[in-house]
Protein backbone atom coordinates (compact mmCIF):
# COMPACT_ATOMS: atom_id res chain seq x y z
CA UNK A 1 0.00 0.00 0.00
CA UNK A 2 1.43 3.32 -0.75
CA UNK A 3 1.54 6.28 1.42
CA UNK A 4 -2.50 8.43 1.74
CA UNK A 5 -0.45 11.41 -0.34
CA UNK A 6 -0.36 8.73 -3.51
CA UNK A 7 -3.58 7.90 -3.74
CA UNK A 8 -5.72 7.94 -6.94
CA UNK A 9 -9.15 9.89 -6.72
CA UNK A 10 -11.23 7.86 -8.89
CA UNK A 11 -14.29 8.51 -7.16
CA UNK A 12 -15.37 11.72 -9.23
CA UNK A 13 -19.32 10.56 -9.11
CA UNK A 14 -19.14 10.72 -5.37
CA UNK A 15 -18.13 14.23 -5.72
CA UNK A 16 -15.54 16.38 -7.19
CA UNK A 17 -12.72 19.09 -5.88
CA UNK A 18 -13.87 22.57 -6.42
CA UNK A 19 -11.85 23.82 -9.61
CA UNK A 20 -9.43 26.45 -8.81
CA UNK A 21 -11.19 29.08 -10.88
CA UNK A 22 -14.47 28.44 -8.97
CA UNK A 23 -12.79 28.94 -5.62
CA UNK A 24 -11.79 32.40 -6.59
CA UNK A 25 -14.90 33.58 -7.95
CA UNK A 26 -16.64 32.30 -4.53
CA UNK A 27 -13.95 33.93 -2.63
CA UNK A 28 -14.68 37.33 -3.88
CA UNK A 29 -18.18 37.20 -2.26
CA UNK A 30 -16.98 36.32 1.42
CA UNK A 31 -14.50 38.53 3.04
CA UNK A 32 -15.08 42.51 4.29
CA UNK A 33 -13.64 43.76 1.02
CA UNK A 34 -15.72 41.44 -0.96
CA UNK A 35 -19.74 40.98 -2.47
CA UNK A 36 -21.07 39.96 1.12
CA UNK A 37 -24.15 41.40 1.34
CA UNK A 38 -27.33 39.82 1.25
CA UNK A 39 -29.05 39.95 -2.13
CA UNK A 40 -32.21 40.76 -0.34
CA UNK A 41 -30.97 43.61 0.67
CA UNK A 42 -32.49 46.53 -2.04
CA UNK A 43 -31.56 49.10 -0.11
CA UNK A 44 -27.50 49.73 -0.36
CA UNK A 45 -24.70 48.93 -2.77
CA UNK A 46 -23.66 45.91 -0.70
CA UNK A 47 -27.29 44.11 -1.08
CA UNK A 48 -27.12 45.33 -4.90
CA UNK A 49 -23.94 43.91 -5.62
CA UNK A 50 -24.41 40.65 -4.29
CA UNK A 51 -28.07 40.62 -6.05
CA UNK A 52 -25.59 41.10 -9.43
CA UNK A 53 -23.35 38.48 -8.64
CA UNK A 54 -26.27 35.97 -7.82
CA UNK A 55 -28.36 37.08 -10.72
CA UNK A 56 -25.11 36.51 -13.39
CA UNK A 57 -24.75 33.05 -11.60
CA UNK A 58 -28.55 32.35 -12.53
CA UNK A 59 -27.69 33.59 -16.33
CA UNK A 60 -24.70 31.31 -16.26
CA UNK A 61 -26.67 28.36 -15.07
CA UNK A 62 -29.47 28.62 -17.48
CA UNK A 63 -26.87 28.71 -20.40
CA UNK A 64 -25.39 26.07 -19.26
CA UNK A 65 -28.86 24.28 -20.04
CA UNK A 66 -30.12 26.79 -22.81
CA UNK A 67 -32.96 27.63 -20.12
CA UNK A 68 -34.17 31.44 -19.33
CA UNK A 69 -32.71 32.01 -16.03
CA UNK A 70 -36.20 32.63 -14.38
CA UNK A 71 -36.27 29.00 -14.98
CA UNK A 72 -33.71 28.50 -12.29
CA UNK A 73 -34.45 28.12 -8.81
CA UNK A 74 -31.38 27.66 -6.29
CA UNK A 75 -31.25 24.95 -3.78
CA UNK A 76 -28.93 23.22 -1.64
CA UNK A 77 -28.05 20.50 -3.75
CA UNK A 78 -29.58 17.87 -5.67
CA UNK A 79 -31.15 16.08 -2.58
CA UNK A 80 -33.06 19.32 -2.00
CA UNK A 81 -33.64 19.63 -5.57
CA UNK A 82 -35.53 16.34 -6.00
CA UNK A 83 -37.17 17.00 -3.04
CA UNK A 84 -38.73 20.29 -3.86
CA UNK A 85 -39.70 18.49 -7.61
CA UNK A 86 -41.28 15.30 -6.05
CA UNK A 87 -43.10 16.37 -3.55
CA UNK A 88 -43.60 20.09 -4.37
CA UNK A 89 -45.31 18.55 -8.30
CA UNK A 90 -47.53 15.49 -5.81
CA UNK A 91 -48.77 17.90 -3.20
CA UNK A 92 -50.04 20.46 -5.70
CA UNK A 93 -51.50 18.42 -7.66
CA UNK A 94 -53.41 16.00 -5.43
CA UNK A 95 -56.83 16.80 -6.21
CA UNK A 96 -56.14 15.55 -9.52
CA UNK A 97 -54.75 12.35 -8.46
CA UNK A 98 -52.25 10.60 -6.22
CA UNK A 99 -50.08 8.61 -8.17
CA UNK A 100 -46.67 8.75 -9.65
CA UNK A 101 -44.14 6.44 -11.59
CA UNK A 102 -40.89 6.61 -10.85
CA UNK A 103 -37.63 3.81 -11.08
CA UNK A 104 -36.09 1.15 -8.98
CA UNK A 105 -32.67 2.19 -10.24
CA UNK A 106 -33.49 6.17 -8.66
CA UNK A 107 -30.76 7.75 -6.08
CA UNK A 108 -32.48 7.68 -2.74
CA UNK A 109 -33.15 11.80 -2.48
CA UNK A 110 -35.99 10.41 -5.51
CA UNK A 111 -36.78 7.42 -3.92
CA UNK A 112 -37.25 8.70 -0.14
CA UNK A 113 -39.26 11.63 -0.90
CA UNK A 114 -41.77 8.87 -2.94
CA UNK A 115 -42.06 6.54 0.22
CA UNK A 116 -42.67 9.83 2.25
CA UNK A 117 -45.74 10.32 0.13
CA UNK A 118 -46.84 6.72 -0.15
CA UNK A 119 -47.25 7.41 3.82
CA UNK A 120 -49.63 10.48 2.59
CA UNK A 121 -51.49 8.38 0.59
CA UNK A 122 -49.83 8.16 -2.97
CA UNK A 123 -49.28 5.34 -4.84
CA UNK A 124 -46.14 4.79 -6.43
CA UNK A 125 -45.02 2.71 -9.65
CA UNK A 126 -41.49 1.29 -9.36
CA UNK A 127 -40.22 0.32 -12.53
CA UNK A 128 -37.31 -2.15 -13.68
CA UNK A 129 -34.98 -1.69 -15.77
CA UNK A 130 -33.65 -4.33 -18.22
CA UNK A 131 -30.68 -6.55 -17.62
CA UNK A 132 -28.61 -2.74 -19.14
CA UNK A 133 -30.11 -0.69 -16.67
CA UNK A 134 -32.59 1.26 -18.92
CA UNK A 135 -35.87 1.91 -18.58
CA UNK A 136 -38.60 1.17 -21.45
CA UNK A 137 -40.28 4.51 -22.45
CA UNK A 138 -43.08 1.48 -23.21
CA UNK A 139 -43.03 0.45 -19.71
CA UNK A 140 -43.66 4.22 -18.53
CA UNK A 141 -46.63 4.59 -21.11
CA UNK A 142 -48.00 1.25 -19.54
CA UNK A 143 -47.64 2.53 -15.81
CA UNK A 144 -49.27 5.97 -16.55
CA UNK A 145 -53.02 6.26 -15.40
CA UNK A 146 -55.45 8.73 -15.55
CA UNK A 147 -54.24 10.01 -12.05
CA UNK A 148 -50.79 10.03 -12.37
CA UNK A 149 -48.91 13.60 -11.81
CA UNK A 150 -45.40 12.96 -12.21
CA UNK A 151 -42.58 11.25 -13.97
CA UNK A 152 -39.72 10.87 -12.28
CA UNK A 153 -36.85 9.48 -14.08
CA UNK A 154 -33.01 9.89 -13.40
CA UNK A 155 -30.96 10.93 -16.66
CA UNK A 156 -27.98 9.12 -15.53
CA UNK A 157 -27.33 6.55 -13.17
CA UNK A 158 -24.80 7.29 -10.13
CA UNK A 159 -23.78 3.71 -9.93
CA UNK A 160 -23.07 2.34 -13.30
CA UNK A 161 -23.43 5.76 -15.48
CA UNK A 162 -26.47 4.43 -17.69
CA UNK A 163 -28.20 7.22 -19.34
CA UNK A 164 -31.79 6.93 -19.71
CA UNK A 165 -33.96 7.86 -23.08
CA UNK A 166 -34.76 10.85 -20.92
CA UNK A 167 -36.16 12.11 -24.66
CA UNK A 168 -38.49 9.59 -25.46
CA UNK A 169 -39.91 8.97 -21.81
CA UNK A 170 -40.46 12.59 -21.72
CA UNK A 171 -42.35 12.88 -24.83
CA UNK A 172 -44.73 9.92 -23.23
CA UNK A 173 -45.06 12.27 -20.43
CA UNK A 174 -45.92 15.37 -22.41
CA UNK A 175 -48.61 13.49 -24.81
CA UNK A 176 -50.79 12.06 -21.61
CA UNK A 177 -50.15 15.59 -20.10
CA UNK A 178 -48.15 13.86 -17.22
CA UNK A 179 -45.00 16.47 -15.80
CA UNK A 180 -41.62 15.01 -16.38
CA UNK A 181 -39.11 15.41 -13.71
CA UNK A 182 -35.43 14.00 -13.89
CA UNK A 183 -32.65 14.03 -11.67
CA UNK A 184 -29.56 14.94 -13.71
CA UNK A 185 -27.24 15.32 -10.98
CA UNK A 186 -24.85 13.37 -13.01
CA UNK A 187 -25.36 14.46 -16.24
CA UNK A 188 -25.43 17.93 -15.84
CA UNK A 189 -21.56 18.93 -17.05
CA UNK A 190 -20.74 15.68 -18.44
CA UNK A 191 -22.66 15.20 -21.52
CA UNK A 192 -25.01 17.75 -23.26
CA UNK A 193 -28.37 18.52 -21.17
CA UNK A 194 -30.16 21.28 -23.62
CA UNK A 195 -34.19 21.94 -22.29
CA UNK A 196 -35.26 23.51 -25.49
CA UNK A 197 -35.06 20.22 -26.89
CA UNK A 198 -35.78 18.05 -24.35
CA UNK A 199 -39.05 17.16 -23.21
CA UNK A 200 -38.77 18.14 -19.64
CA UNK A 201 -40.38 19.84 -17.76
CA UNK A 202 -38.49 20.20 -14.38
CA UNK A 203 -34.61 18.51 -13.63
CA UNK A 204 -32.26 18.86 -10.73
CA UNK A 205 -28.43 19.34 -10.39
CA UNK A 206 -26.35 19.57 -7.87
CA UNK A 207 -22.59 22.12 -7.72
CA UNK A 208 -20.51 19.09 -6.13
CA UNK A 209 -20.69 16.72 -9.02
CA UNK A 210 -19.37 19.56 -11.59
CA UNK A 211 -16.47 20.86 -9.85
CA UNK A 212 -18.71 23.51 -7.68
CA UNK A 213 -18.80 23.33 -4.05
CA UNK A 214 -21.21 20.94 -2.21
CA UNK A 215 -24.33 22.77 -0.21
CA UNK A 216 -25.38 24.52 -3.59
CA UNK A 217 -27.55 22.94 -6.47
CA UNK A 218 -30.62 24.14 -8.54
CA UNK A 219 -33.62 22.69 -9.58
CA UNK A 220 -34.82 23.91 -13.39
CA UNK A 221 -38.30 24.72 -13.87
CA UNK A 222 -39.78 25.22 -17.30
CA UNK A 223 -41.86 28.41 -17.64
CA UNK A 224 -45.26 26.74 -18.35
CA UNK A 225 -45.04 24.15 -15.45
CA UNK A 226 -45.05 26.52 -12.64
CA UNK A 227 -48.66 25.97 -11.75
CA UNK A 228 -47.50 22.37 -11.20
CA UNK A 229 -44.68 22.95 -8.11
CA UNK A 230 -45.78 24.13 -4.52
CA UNK A 231 -43.14 24.71 -2.19
CA UNK A 232 -42.12 22.69 0.51
CA UNK A 233 -40.51 24.89 2.82
CA UNK A 234 -41.73 28.72 4.00
CA UNK A 235 -39.93 31.97 5.02
CA UNK A 236 -38.50 35.12 3.26
CA UNK A 237 -40.08 34.47 -0.42
CA UNK A 238 -36.83 34.53 -2.02
CA UNK A 239 -36.56 32.46 -5.02
CA UNK A 240 -40.40 33.51 -5.52
CA UNK A 241 -41.33 31.72 -2.56
CA UNK A 242 -40.51 28.24 -4.17
CA UNK A 243 -37.43 28.04 -2.28
CA UNK A 244 -37.60 30.71 0.67
CA UNK A 245 -33.89 31.95 2.32
CA UNK A 246 -31.19 34.17 2.64
CA UNK A 247 -29.46 33.41 -0.72
CA UNK A 248 -26.28 31.96 -0.19
CA UNK A 249 -24.21 34.30 -2.45
CA UNK A 250 -20.52 32.46 -2.55
CA UNK A 251 -22.04 29.18 -3.36
CA UNK A 252 -24.50 30.02 -5.85
CA UNK A 253 -21.40 32.03 -7.60
CA UNK A 254 -19.77 28.89 -7.02
CA UNK A 255 -21.74 27.05 -9.06
CA UNK A 256 -22.09 29.64 -11.85
CA UNK A 257 -18.58 29.49 -12.45
CA UNK A 258 -18.52 25.54 -12.15
CA UNK A 259 -21.26 26.29 -14.90
CA UNK A 260 -19.53 28.23 -17.37
CA UNK A 261 -16.29 25.94 -16.80
CA UNK A 262 -18.57 23.33 -18.10
CA UNK A 263 -19.82 24.56 -20.75
CA UNK A 264 -16.09 25.60 -22.12
CA UNK A 265 -14.98 22.51 -21.26
CA UNK A 266 -17.65 19.14 -21.53
CA UNK A 267 -17.41 18.46 -25.53
CA UNK A 268 -13.49 17.87 -24.82
CA UNK A 269 -13.43 16.01 -21.27
CA UNK A 270 -16.30 14.18 -22.29
CA UNK A 271 -14.02 12.80 -25.23
CA UNK A 272 -11.17 12.35 -23.26
CA UNK A 273 -12.78 10.38 -20.40
CA UNK A 274 -14.42 8.29 -22.66
CA UNK A 275 -11.36 7.04 -24.43
CA UNK A 276 -10.18 6.92 -20.35
CA UNK A 277 -12.71 4.87 -18.99
CA UNK A 278 -12.20 2.40 -22.12
CA UNK A 279 -8.69 2.25 -21.90
CA UNK A 280 -9.50 1.06 -17.61
CA UNK A 281 -11.68 -1.38 -19.03
CA UNK A 282 -9.38 -2.59 -22.07
CA UNK A 283 -6.89 -2.96 -19.03
CA UNK A 284 -8.72 -5.40 -16.60
CA UNK A 285 -11.40 -7.03 -18.63
CA UNK A 286 -8.43 -9.61 -19.89
CA UNK A 287 -8.45 -10.90 -16.13
CA UNK A 288 -11.57 -12.80 -17.49
CA UNK A 289 -14.50 -13.00 -15.21
CA UNK A 290 -14.86 -8.97 -15.13
CA UNK A 291 -18.82 -8.16 -16.21
CA UNK A 292 -19.25 -4.59 -17.27
CA UNK A 293 -22.46 -3.45 -15.61
CA UNK A 294 -24.74 -1.39 -17.84
CA UNK A 295 -23.10 -2.90 -21.11
CA UNK A 296 -24.89 -2.48 -24.20
CA UNK A 297 -26.24 0.68 -22.98
CA UNK A 298 -25.06 4.29 -23.42
CA UNK A 299 -23.44 5.22 -20.58
CA UNK A 300 -21.55 8.42 -18.90
CA UNK A 301 -18.56 8.82 -20.06
CA UNK A 302 -16.73 9.02 -16.60
CA UNK A 303 -18.28 5.87 -14.69
CA UNK A 304 -16.70 2.21 -15.22
CA UNK A 305 -18.78 0.04 -13.06
CA UNK A 306 -17.36 -3.80 -12.99
CA UNK A 307 -18.29 -7.16 -11.09
CA UNK A 308 -15.25 -9.38 -10.40
CA UNK A 309 -16.09 -13.01 -10.22
CA UNK A 310 -14.66 -15.06 -7.11
CA UNK A 311 -13.76 -11.57 -4.90
CA UNK A 312 -15.94 -9.54 -2.54
CA UNK A 313 -16.11 -6.06 -3.62
CA UNK A 314 -14.92 -4.62 0.12
CA UNK A 315 -11.76 -6.74 0.22
CA UNK A 316 -11.05 -5.78 -3.25
CA UNK A 317 -11.11 -1.87 -2.27
CA UNK A 318 -9.13 -2.47 0.71
CA UNK A 319 -6.27 -4.08 -0.34
CA UNK A 320 -6.14 -1.50 -3.97
CA UNK A 321 -4.71 0.94 -1.03
CA UNK A 322 -3.82 3.37 -3.92
CA UNK A 323 -7.12 3.80 -5.29
CA UNK A 324 -9.78 5.68 -4.10
CA UNK A 325 -12.94 3.98 -5.41
CA UNK A 326 -16.29 2.77 -4.53
CA UNK A 327 -17.99 -0.54 -4.21
CA UNK A 328 -21.35 -2.17 -4.21
CA UNK A 329 -20.76 -4.83 -1.54
CA UNK A 330 -22.96 -3.78 1.87
CA UNK A 331 -19.93 -5.72 3.84
CA UNK A 332 -19.34 -2.15 5.88
CA UNK A 333 -22.61 -1.02 5.18
CA UNK A 334 -25.70 -0.65 7.84
CA UNK A 335 -28.07 -2.43 4.91
CA UNK A 336 -27.53 -6.07 4.86
CA UNK A 337 -28.08 -5.67 1.14
CA UNK A 338 -25.11 -5.05 -1.37
CA UNK A 339 -26.28 -2.41 -4.50
CA UNK A 340 -29.89 -2.28 -5.19
CA UNK A 341 -28.74 -0.96 -8.14
CA UNK A 342 -27.05 -3.55 -9.65
CA UNK A 343 -29.64 -6.17 -7.72
CA UNK A 344 -32.33 -4.00 -9.83
CA UNK A 345 -30.51 -4.89 -13.27
CA UNK A 346 -30.40 -8.40 -12.34
CA UNK A 347 -26.82 -9.13 -11.02
CA UNK A 348 -27.36 -11.62 -8.20
CA UNK A 349 -25.63 -11.25 -4.66
CA UNK A 350 -22.45 -12.10 -5.23
CA UNK A 351 -21.71 -10.01 -8.18
CA UNK A 352 -23.54 -7.04 -7.41
CA UNK A 353 -21.56 -7.68 -3.97
CA UNK A 354 -18.30 -7.63 -5.77
CA UNK A 355 -18.74 -4.61 -7.90
CA UNK A 356 -16.46 -1.73 -8.09
CA UNK A 357 -17.01 1.81 -9.69
CA UNK A 358 -13.97 3.87 -11.35
CA UNK A 359 -15.39 7.52 -11.75
CA UNK A 360 -12.80 9.80 -13.15
CA UNK A 361 -12.94 13.61 -13.85
CA UNK A 362 -11.17 16.39 -15.14
CA UNK A 363 -8.24 15.82 -13.16
CA UNK A 364 -7.23 12.25 -13.63
CA UNK A 365 -4.75 11.58 -16.36
CA UNK A 366 -3.78 8.37 -18.61
CA UNK A 367 -1.02 7.76 -16.18
CA UNK A 368 -3.19 7.49 -13.30
CA UNK A 369 -5.72 4.67 -15.52
CA UNK A 370 -2.69 2.91 -16.04
CA UNK A 371 -1.94 2.80 -12.48
CA UNK A 372 -5.36 1.84 -11.95
CA UNK A 373 -5.16 -1.13 -14.50
CA UNK A 374 -1.86 -2.46 -13.15
CA UNK A 375 -3.14 -2.51 -9.02
CA UNK A 376 -6.46 -3.86 -10.26
CA UNK A 377 -4.91 -6.65 -12.07
CA UNK A 378 -2.53 -7.98 -9.26
CA UNK A 379 -5.39 -7.30 -6.28
CA UNK A 380 -7.51 -9.72 -8.48
CA UNK A 381 -5.20 -11.93 -8.98
CA UNK A 382 -3.85 -12.19 -5.25
CA UNK A 383 -7.22 -12.63 -3.94
CA UNK A 384 -8.48 -15.19 -6.60
CA UNK A 385 -5.97 -17.63 -5.48
CA UNK A 386 -7.15 -16.72 -2.17
CA UNK A 387 -10.91 -17.53 -2.98
CA UNK A 388 -13.11 -20.49 -2.61
CA UNK A 389 -15.14 -18.83 -5.35
CA UNK A 390 -12.64 -19.07 -7.17
CA UNK A 391 -10.33 -21.83 -6.97
CA UNK A 392 -11.60 -25.71 -6.98
CA UNK A 393 -10.54 -27.41 -3.46
CA UNK A 394 -6.96 -29.24 -4.56
CA UNK A 395 -5.51 -29.79 -1.54
CA UNK A 396 -1.70 -28.10 -1.57
CA UNK A 397 0.55 -31.05 -0.82
CA UNK A 398 -0.36 -33.75 -3.16
CA UNK A 399 0.63 -37.31 -2.23
CA UNK A 400 0.37 -36.02 1.55
CA UNK A 401 -1.91 -37.02 4.09
CA UNK A 402 -4.24 -33.93 4.22
CA UNK A 403 -7.33 -32.83 5.03
CA UNK A 404 -9.60 -30.16 4.66
CA UNK A 405 -12.93 -28.61 6.22
CA UNK A 406 -15.04 -25.52 4.96
CA UNK A 407 -18.15 -23.50 5.75
CA UNK A 408 -20.05 -21.10 4.49
CA UNK A 409 -21.05 -21.51 0.45
CA UNK A 410 -21.17 -19.63 -2.90
CA UNK A 411 -23.87 -16.76 -3.00
CA UNK A 412 -23.35 -16.33 0.48
CA UNK A 413 -21.19 -13.53 1.84
CA UNK A 414 -18.00 -15.62 3.81
CA UNK A 415 -16.81 -18.70 2.69
CA UNK A 416 -13.69 -20.07 4.27
CA UNK A 417 -11.71 -23.39 3.68
CA UNK A 418 -8.85 -25.03 5.57
CA UNK A 419 -6.47 -27.27 3.97
CA UNK A 420 -4.13 -29.12 7.63
CA UNK A 421 -0.87 -31.78 6.89
CA UNK A 422 -1.09 -33.72 9.34
CA UNK A 423 1.64 -36.44 10.57
CA UNK A 424 1.67 -37.96 14.21
CA UNK A 425 -1.09 -36.60 15.24
CA UNK A 426 -0.19 -32.95 14.52
CA UNK A 427 -0.71 -30.48 12.35
CA UNK A 428 2.54 -30.26 10.30
CA UNK A 429 0.89 -27.06 8.09
CA UNK A 430 -1.91 -25.51 7.18
CA UNK A 431 -3.43 -22.84 4.06
CA UNK A 432 -6.66 -21.10 3.83
CA UNK A 433 -8.23 -20.52 1.38
CA UNK A 434 -11.22 -17.23 2.10
CA UNK A 435 -13.82 -15.27 0.68
CA UNK A 436 -15.30 -12.43 2.50
CA UNK A 437 -15.06 -9.19 4.29
CA UNK A 438 -11.73 -7.93 5.19
CA UNK A 439 -12.30 -8.64 8.69
CA UNK A 440 -12.88 -12.21 7.72
CA UNK A 441 -9.83 -12.92 5.22
CA UNK A 442 -7.81 -11.30 7.93
CA UNK A 443 -8.86 -13.77 11.01
CA UNK A 444 -8.77 -16.59 8.20
CA UNK A 445 -5.11 -16.09 7.48
CA UNK A 446 -4.05 -15.33 11.47
CA UNK A 447 -5.84 -18.86 12.18
CA UNK A 448 -3.77 -20.76 9.34
CA UNK A 449 -0.85 -19.18 11.27
CA UNK A 450 -2.22 -20.90 14.72
CA UNK A 451 -3.15 -24.26 13.62
CA UNK A 452 0.39 -25.93 13.00
CA UNK A 453 1.63 -27.58 15.80
CA UNK A 454 -1.79 -28.14 17.51
CA UNK A 455 -2.99 -31.56 17.96
CA UNK A 456 -6.65 -32.43 17.56
CA UNK A 457 -8.10 -32.64 21.13
CA UNK A 458 -6.74 -29.25 20.77
CA UNK A 459 -7.25 -27.49 17.50
CA UNK A 460 -8.94 -24.47 17.79
CA UNK A 461 -7.46 -21.49 19.46
CA UNK A 462 -9.86 -19.72 21.49
CA UNK A 463 -13.57 -18.32 20.44
CA UNK A 464 -14.64 -16.45 17.77
CA UNK A 465 -15.25 -13.45 20.62
CA UNK A 466 -11.76 -13.78 21.10
CA UNK A 467 -10.73 -13.87 17.50
CA UNK A 468 -12.96 -10.74 17.66
CA UNK A 469 -11.18 -9.00 20.38
CA UNK A 470 -7.63 -9.90 18.32
CA UNK A 471 -8.66 -8.17 15.07
CA UNK A 472 -10.80 -5.41 16.50
CA UNK A 473 -13.91 -7.04 14.36
CA UNK A 474 -17.24 -4.89 15.31
CA UNK A 475 -19.74 -7.43 17.60
CA UNK A 476 -22.31 -6.80 14.69
CA UNK A 477 -20.06 -8.97 12.30
CA UNK A 478 -19.39 -11.69 14.67
CA UNK A 479 -21.54 -13.87 12.32
CA UNK A 480 -18.41 -13.50 10.05
CA UNK A 481 -16.21 -15.40 12.67
CA UNK A 482 -18.48 -18.53 13.52
CA UNK A 483 -18.22 -19.45 9.37
CA UNK A 484 -14.24 -19.39 10.55
CA UNK A 485 -14.99 -21.54 13.17
CA UNK A 486 -17.34 -23.76 11.41
CA UNK A 487 -14.66 -24.59 8.76
CA UNK A 488 -12.22 -25.66 11.79
CA UNK A 489 -14.73 -27.62 13.25
CA UNK A 490 -15.37 -29.18 9.75
CA UNK A 491 -11.14 -30.10 9.64
CA UNK A 492 -12.09 -32.25 13.09
CA UNK A 493 -14.83 -34.29 11.48
CA UNK A 494 -13.07 -35.22 8.84
CA UNK A 495 -9.62 -36.21 11.20
CA UNK A 496 -8.79 -39.74 10.92
C1 LIG B 1 -25.09 13.06 -5.79
C2 LIG B 1 -26.44 12.78 -6.29
C3 LIG B 1 -27.57 13.27 -5.62
C4 LIG B 1 -27.46 14.07 -4.33
O1 LIG B 1 -26.91 15.32 -4.54
P1 LIG B 1 -26.51 16.24 -3.30
O2 LIG B 1 -26.14 17.54 -3.93
O3 LIG B 1 -25.35 15.57 -2.67
O4 LIG B 1 -27.67 16.35 -2.42
C5 LIG B 1 -28.80 12.99 -6.16
N1 LIG B 1 -28.93 12.26 -7.27
C6 LIG B 1 -27.87 11.76 -7.92
C7 LIG B 1 -28.08 10.97 -9.16
C8 LIG B 1 -26.59 12.00 -7.46
O5 LIG B 1 -25.55 11.49 -8.10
Amino acid sequence: MTPEADVIYLDYAATTPVDPAVMRAMNACMGPEGDFGNPGSATHRFGRQAAARVESARAQVASLLSAEPDEIIFTSGATESNNLAVLGIARANADRGRHLVTSRTEHKAVLDPCKRLEKEGFSVTYLTPDHSGRIDPNAVRAALRPDTVLVSIMFANNEVGVLQDVRAIGAVCRERGVAFHTDAAQAVGKIPVDVRELPVDVLSFTGHKLYGPKGAGALYLRRSARPLLQPVTFGGGQERGLRPGTLATHQIVGLGAACDLARELQPAEATRLASLRDRLWHGIAGLGGVHLNGEGAPRLPGILNVSVEGVEGESLVVSLGELAISTGSACNSASAEPSYVLRALGRDTQLAQSSLRFSLGRFTTEADVDVAIAAVNREVRRLRALSPAWNAAAPPWPDRPALSGEAGAPGQDTWIRFHLLVADGVVKDARFQAYGCPHTLAVAEWMAKQLPGRRREALQPGTPADWAKIHSVPTEKLGRLLVVEDAVQACLRHWP
